[in-house]
């Protein structure tokens, strides 16, 4: 299966399924990667704070699968917010990856109260000339943090991961995206599972009606939307659920009524206020 991809605004593609190792064990890193690209995922978002970048690039090593199927995702940790600090980070995140650059480097989140994350997005257009990021972005950034951005540098960010499923839909910052090219990943799209996601009627009618799970269209939904998504599972079986969802289409009512349950339920931390 061929996973649909997404040019991004400075003309590298993206495929639009992903696999995330958000919470996976260092140890049953490398174990559970290997499964994913066997389940046929070649798009893998991890991060430093996660601590199994090592994992991630075992299994790479090992599956032999060449670098360029492969797109690989890691981030900039809050406490190396910096200049030189930043240089540092991608460096150690890319010897524990194996590799010479990742496909996509992020800022993991804002964090205002520091004030350094304009300081951060300079040092990741370094990065990205120095070919040691091929992509850069941004996570968790709100609409004055883009703003910032734009003010104060010359590059677009490509991407902006933030949280997503269907009851917080980020309409202003999809809207904000749409407008300046910048894609928008999904994190959390099954809703981290801390809510009966799947019990909302509008997804259970959906999969009764094409045969399917309700995490499949849950990530068919994300998937219809223009959205990147890279729902994270330890199970094999359900790696393969989520990635066969190119068999069926939401039909626009589906999709009209899954629009419909968006109701600003964050699960995750508000960017804004997060200090960790
Ligand atoms: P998710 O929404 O992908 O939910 C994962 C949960 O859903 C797990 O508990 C899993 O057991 C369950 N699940 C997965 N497939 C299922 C299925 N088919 N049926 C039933 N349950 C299923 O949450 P996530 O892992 O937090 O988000 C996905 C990825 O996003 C992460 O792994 C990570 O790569 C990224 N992320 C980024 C940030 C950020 O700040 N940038 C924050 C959180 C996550």
């Amino acid at each position: 299966m061929t996973v649909p991809t997404i040019q991004l605004n400075d003309g590298h593609h993206i495929p639009q399924l992903g696999f995330g190792v958000f919470r996976v064990d260092p140890a049953e890193t490398e174990r559970i990667v290997t499964d994913a690209l066997e389940a046929g995922y070649r798009h893998i978002d991890t991060a430093a704070i996660y601590g199994n970048e090592q994992g991630v690039g075992a299994a790479i090593a090992k599956s032999g699968i060449p670098r360029d199927e492969l797109f690989i995702t890691t981030k900039l940790w809050n406490a190396d917010q910096g200049t030189q600090s930043a240089f540092d980070a991608i460096d150690l995140s890319l010897e524990k990856l194996g590799l010479d650059r990742v496909d996509l480097y992020l800022i993991h989140w804002p964090r205002p109260d520091l004030d350094k994350y304009l300081e951060s997005w300079l040092a990741l257009e370094q990065i990205q000339a120095d070919g040691k990021a091929t992509s850069i972005g941004v996570s968790n950034f709100h609409v004055p943090h883009l703003e910032r951005l734009a003010a104060g540098s010359s590059t677009v960010p490509a991407v902006n991961q933030v949280e997503l499923h269907p009851t917080f839909q980020q309409r202003e910052l999809r809207a904000y995206g749409a407008e300046h090219g910048i894609a928008i990943e999904a994190w959390g799209p099954l809703g981290q599972g801390k809510y009966d996601l799947f019990g909302l009627s509008a997804i259970r009618d959906a999969a009764s009606a094409h045969g399917v799970t309700p995490a499949q269209v849950v990530i068919r939904w994300h998937l219809q939307s223009g959205i990147v998504v890279f729902p994270k599972s330890n199970s094999a079986e359900r790696m393969r659920e989520n990635f066969d969802v190119f068999g069926f289409e939401l039909t626009a009512e589906q999709m009209a009524a899954i629009d419909a349950l968006d109701a600003g339920n964050r699960v995750g931390s508000d960017p804004d206020t997060a200090t960790f």
